[in-house]
């Protein structure tokens, strides 16, 4: 019956249903244009095809994305002057109340946000559910931190740095003295705060909890790859406030400048903005509705993690130490499950070792050597970790004849076997760039001193080899 109004050699009903599945609306776009009668069946139910490839879009948490998007759209700094008394209303439309079409800049926003809280998933469980990437979020997972992740985004576009950037009149917190700041505003924001994170029940923030403390973390490693893990401040909460994408600027730039570089960074604002920005309203509910905490911290998104009891293979402070037999493995057994690495995961390493890090395990004082410490040091500032460690297994000494670069390691053991080859790897660079090193060795090998402040013996003698004699 449908087929002779369109003149297409399928069902129009058919039709339909293959343009609700188009993954995204660029898709849908293409496929409307490919003929007039495709169009012509889209013109009749152009609402809900646009709703079920925005469900594609952003998933089953389509209501929380819908929800901030629209908060996001009408509080643009070049967004038209609404209508009506009711759309001017300062509070976002709850979650349920998303059921009108979507608009064209609707939809654009929505792959914006959708891009964001994807690209977090991914690395979330990358991290934190299976470092060999086989298993992703199950449909269940994905939408407990989808879900949670645009809530958090939409809190920070409330209630964040932004927006008082933005609306500097609304914020009692904008770049002002410390005796201008009025307590009953700093209340009446903290207030609306706690009232926004109410509305949710306790399993829902609990999810949220555990989003953050996932953000938190990625800005902690960031934090560390400059500052050395021994740095304690609460500098990565206060950041966590500018909002999931300027965490996940930072994830791709391995460093915090993204955060410094706004004119709204957290400089410019004054602390009782964001001290305790989501840990003070959260901790209060908390509190007052009883909420135990789970035992572990991502239970509220994952209920399967793989190879959390994963251990490293080679126990390097039994194997390769003898001042650490008093407790023989315990290092490389408590730091195990999704801290250990393998080939799968190698490309992390990029967020998770110290910037200079590896010079430190380079051996004796070849990073001083006059001839090769310029390129030693530039090379191992932030290298393609999965080339590296490829390339340094091809080269194994024969005492590492058993480790696989799909075994899991500490740590510990990682940077031990580094140590021991890098500078067979670099010997072997040298030679396959053209310049390779002088065929005599010296006899202090790597840990030669004269190397180190004479250019002329640097050059004409092999460090790059185990020493045979004593300095
Ligand atoms: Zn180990
Ligand atoms: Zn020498």
């Amino acid at each position: 019956m449908m087929r002779q109004l369109t003149g297409l050699p399928i069902d129009d009903d058919l039709v339909v249903r293959i343009l609700f599945f188009c993954p995204d609306f660029s898709t849908l776009q293409a496929f409307i244009l490919t003929s007039k009668a495709i169009h012509q069946v889209y013109q009749r139910y152009p609402k809900s095809i646009v709703r079920a490839v925005a469900y594609n879009v952003a998933g089953p948490a389509l209501p929380q994305a819908l929800r901030l998007v629209r908060y996001k759209l009408k509080h643009a700094p070049d967004a038209e002057a609404p209508l009506d008394e009711e759309s001017d209303s300062d509070d976002p439309p709850g979650e349920s109340g998303q059921k009108d079409p979507l608009t064209k800049e609707e939809t654009k926003a929505l792959l914006r946000v959708a891009r964001t809280a994807g690209r977090l998933e991914h690395i979330f469980s990358w991290m934190e559910k299976d470092k060999t990437r086989k298993h992703a979020l199950s449909p269940e997972e994905s939408w407990r931190f989808r879900r949670a992740i645009y809530r958090v985004m939409l809190y920070c576009e409330i209630f964040g740095p932004e927006r008082a950037y933005e609306h500097p009149d609304e914020s009692p917190f904008f770049a002002q003295e410390d005796d201008e700041v009025d307590i009953d505003d700093i209340r009446a924001l903290r207030r609306k705060r706690k009232v926004f994170l109410d509305a949710f029940n306790a399993l829902e923030l609990l999810e949220l909890h555990s989003v953050l403390i996932f953000l938190e973390s990625l800005l902690e490693r960031i934090h560390a790859l400059y500052h050395g893990p021994s740095y304690t401040g609460n500098e990565h909460k206060e950041i966590v406030s500018m909002g999931p994408d300027v965490v996940l600027e930072c994830y791709d730039a391995f460093s915090l400048m993204p955060t410094y570089t706004k004119p709204w960074n957290l400089d410019n604002l004054h602390p009782e903005a964001i001290a305790d920005f989501f840990s003070g309203p959260l901790e209060l509910i908390f509190d007052d509705r009883k909420v135990k905490q789970p035992e572990r911290q991502y239970q509220p998104i994952l209920d399967e993690v793989f190879g959390e009891d994963d251990q490293c293979l080679y126990l390097f402070f039994t194997s390769f130490s003898s001042d650490n037999t008093d407790n023989p493995g315990q290092h490389c057994k408590q730091l195990g499950g999704m801290s250990l690495w393998g080939s799968s995961n190698w490309e992390r390493l990029n967020i998770s070792i110290r910037r200079q890090g590896l010079l430190e395990l380079v051996k004796g004082r070849l990073i001083y050597n006059q001839a090769h410490m310029m390129q030693i040091r530039d090379f191992l500032t932030c290298p393609d970790y999965p080339k590296l460690f490829n390339e340094l297994f091809d080269l194994k000494l024969p005492e590492y004849a058993d480790w696989d670069k799909d075994d899991w390691l500490c740590m510990a053991c990682l940077k031990k076997f580094f140590g021991d080859h890098f500078h067979i790897w670099f010997k072997e660079l040298k030679r396959l760039e053209g310049n390779p090193e002088p065929s005599e060795d010296c006899w202090y090998g790597y840990n030669c001193r004269t190397q180190t402040h004479k250019l002329a013996h640097a050059t004409k003698l092999n460090h790059l080899c185990e020493p045979t004699r004593g300095d």
